[in-house]
């Protein structure tokens, strides 16, 4: 069944324009053409601004209490648990994402993103202060206005929903445009929230490519903040845009965070966590473990059983519950990341490294390169995909030296039974993120985001809340003010 995908403005889809441009949206295990998306143009992405603006001066929205807005919050947990089965199946049948992890990394995550934010506002409370015996002071905080929001499709309703949530919160309205690879789940989302009880207009959805749709909405002057996670070269178009208009910008960006393997680690631990942290959703994680630099002296030992359970690691119909690895989520993604595993003088081919041997769909071979030296094109770019690239380490000074030699810093890993080699890490690894013993869990009260170029702000409570919000400091007399000079008095 093909779906027609169309913007999401005031609280109803709009029909299909006739003169729109057509883009294929294409199920990655079959090939199969599952929706026709019609790319949102600058007229209508500036109607779905402008119904963000008059919603926003409306106050539906904004002038709810805290209570009313955790209680939409909660219902909209309520529906999306009661509609988990097919929220999953839509970023199974768009993204590839197998069924196995479509629950922890879909419905999950969207649960806890709203619930943390209904528990948040129960909570919050602002500064208030008597600065001397002739005020009182306060913080006054008002929403920012109209967010655009902009997120890729490697974790479509994850992602949609990490910006949303916080943007609700704190009172704004805004568009979000999620990638036009894998629209499906996110358009059905915006039901939901209808229903949940967001009124019209307060979130609305445009669809289309980058340079088109992203473009327009991310440098619309009645924008008042870009949110934005996605890969660098976007990253600096929409910064320049947002420096033009001095709006606020969050950019959450690209990775390729070490994993460091000591040789006093727990061993069965440190290969679990390191064969999840690079082939879950098959490597398509922007805070995947993708360099592993092992110890020398356990390198051959850690090295075969990585391969050995990489080789294993069932790569299939992402829909069949026993399935591991689902296919890339494009072909072009998936030529992009098999352009990686041509030979090359630096690097050796342990394992994989091909297209998977299936008859339709864009499936990979779970792959290991073992490269000779740091500076390999392997080791320096994000790939993307399952492949995990292998370097080794004889002092712990360089395990972190090579961890820092590289022009991202997002999460890093790092597997030991060492306290000071747990110190040095936290003290010395340049990254946003530093996982000791664990795979990533997010917390939603730290922050999560990266440094170099992984990307420019945070997300995490603290951090959001000035990003979503404006504080105002308010500084009220609280007796006839005594002026220090009376201008012009005689
Ligand atoms: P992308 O940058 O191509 O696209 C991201 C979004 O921006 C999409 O909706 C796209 O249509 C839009 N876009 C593209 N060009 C634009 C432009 N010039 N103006 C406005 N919008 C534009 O990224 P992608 O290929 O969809 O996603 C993969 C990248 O995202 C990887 O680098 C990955 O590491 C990164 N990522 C980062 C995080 C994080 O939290 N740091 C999370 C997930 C993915």
């Amino acid at each position: 069944m093909s779906r027609e995908i169309t913007s999401f403005i005031d609280g109803a889809f709009v029909a299909p324009r006739a003169n729109a441009h057509r883009l294929p949206v294409i199920n990655p295990a079959t090939e199969e053409e599952i929706g026709i998306l019609f790319e949102a143009d600058e007229a209508e992405v500036d109607r779905a601004v402008a119904a963000a603006k008059a919603s926003f001066a409306a106050g539906h929205w904004r002038r709810l209490s805290a209570e009313q807005r955790a209680t939409v919050f909660r219902r909209i947990c309520a529906l999306t648990a009661e509609h988990a089965d097919e929220l999953c199946a839509l970023e199974t049948m768009d993204l590839g994402i197998p069924t196995s992890q479509a629950r922890g990394m879909v419905t999950a995550r969207v649960i806890r993103n709203f619930s943390f934010y209904a528990d948040h506002l129960s909570q919050a409370a602002e500064r208030a202060v008597t600065t001397d015996d002739l005020h009182q002071r306060y913080v006054h905080r008002e929403p920012v206005g109209i967010c655009a929001l902009l997120t890729p499709w490697n974790a479509p309703l994850m992602l949609a929903t990490s910006k949303i949530a916080p943007a609700l919160a704190f009172g704004n309205s805004c568009v979000i445009k999620t990638s036009e690879h894998t629209p499906l789940a996110l358009a059905r989302f915006m039901t939901l929230l209808t229903e949940a009880g967001v009124p019209p207009g307060v979130v609305n959805l445009v669809n289309g490519r980058g340079p088109v749709t992203g473009a327009r909405l991310s440098s619309h002057p009645d924008v008042g903040l870009v949110s934005f996670t996605g890969g660098g070269a976007a990253g600096r178009q929409i910064m320049l845009a947002a420096a033009q208009g001095f709006r606020k910008c969050d950019l959450e960006l690209g990775g390729k965070s070490a994993n460091i393997v000591s040789d006093s680690a727990d061993f069965d631990t440190a290969l679990d966590g390191s064969l999840l942290g690079i082939f879950a959703n098959a490597g398509q994680m922007c805070f995947a473990g993708s360099r592993i630099i092992v110890q020398e002296d356990i390198a051959d030992r850690f090295i075969e059983a990585f391969v050995e359970r990489t080789r294993a690691i069932r790569v299939g119909d992402p829909a069949d519950p026993q399935t591991e690895m689902g296919p890339l989520a494009f072909e072009a993604h998936l030529r992009h990341v098999l352009s990686f595993c041509a030979p090359q003088d630096d690097v050796d081919l342990l394992c994989g490294g091909k297209r998977a041997d299936r008859d339709r769909g864009y499936f990979m071979q779970p792959t290991v390169l073992r490269a000779r030296s740091s500076g390999a094109r392997v080791c320096q770019e994000e790939i993307f995909g399952p492949v995990a690239t292998i370097l080794t380490y004889g002092r712990f000074e360089e395990a972190i030296a090579i961890a820092n030699d590289s022009r991202y810093g997002l999460s890093g890993y790092l597997w030991t039974n060492r306290l000071d080699e747990t110190m040095a890490a936290a003290q010395g690894m340049r990254t946003g993120g530093l996982m000791v013993n664990s795979p990533v869990m997010f917390d939603l009260r730290m922050p999560f985001g990266g440094v170099g170029e992984s990307g420019v702000g945070r997300e995490g409570i603290e951090s959001l809340r000035n990003f979503y919000s404006e504080e105002k400091a308010v500084a009220i007399a609280t007796r006839p003010f005594p002026m220090p000079i009376r201008l012009g008095a005689r």
